[in-house]
């Protein structure tokens, strides 16, 4: 089995530039109305893990291999054997999909305050994009690494 994982600096690089449209939004809105956004934005952060879950679940159909390491609020779902690594993406990408849907329900509603949380939680989901990102040419199964944030590949 090979191991694709993501290292300190690469981590940090994806969360300062996911971050920065969101730090950007709630510097130029002051009319942000900061309850609600705190409210949207711990909805979306304890949302995220379950989203995971529910991305393995109903497109891997695979929720029985997952597990929850950890205790809030770092606990992460992790696939424990292997699964194809389409299915692998759903899941691990079910969490941005929600915060840029969010994003963009905050867009057509003129919420500014929902807007600027998807952002948040887009910003949230940096490893997972990373993550997609440095395995977009594997194929055939993956499974979380057992110990590092990443995956082993077959
Ligand atoms: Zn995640």
């Amino acid at each position: 089995m090979k191991a694709i994982t993501l290292n300190l600096s690469e981590r940090l690089l994806w969360q300062a530039v996911l971050a920065l449209p969101f730090l950007v939004g709630f510097w130029i809105w002051e009319s942000v109305d900061t309850l609600a956004l705190l409210w949207a934005l711990i909805g979306l952060f304890v949302l995220h893990e379950p989203l995971h879950v529910v991305g393995y679940a109903l497109v891997g159909r695979r929720a029985q291999l997952t597990v929850v390491r950890g205790w809030l609020p770092t606990a992460a779902v992790h696939v424990v054997e292997p699964m194809p690594v389409a299915s692998y993406r759903v899941g691990l990408l079910a969490p941005a999909a929600w915060m840029i849907a969010t994003c963009l329900v905050g867009v057509v509603l003129g919420q500014v305050w929902l807007m600027t949380a998807g952002l948040g939680g887009l910003a949230t989901a940096s490893s997972d994009l990373a993550l997609a990102w440095k395995t977009r040419s594997t194929v055939g199964q993956v499974q979380d690494h057992p110990t590092d944030l990443g995956v082993l590949t077959d």
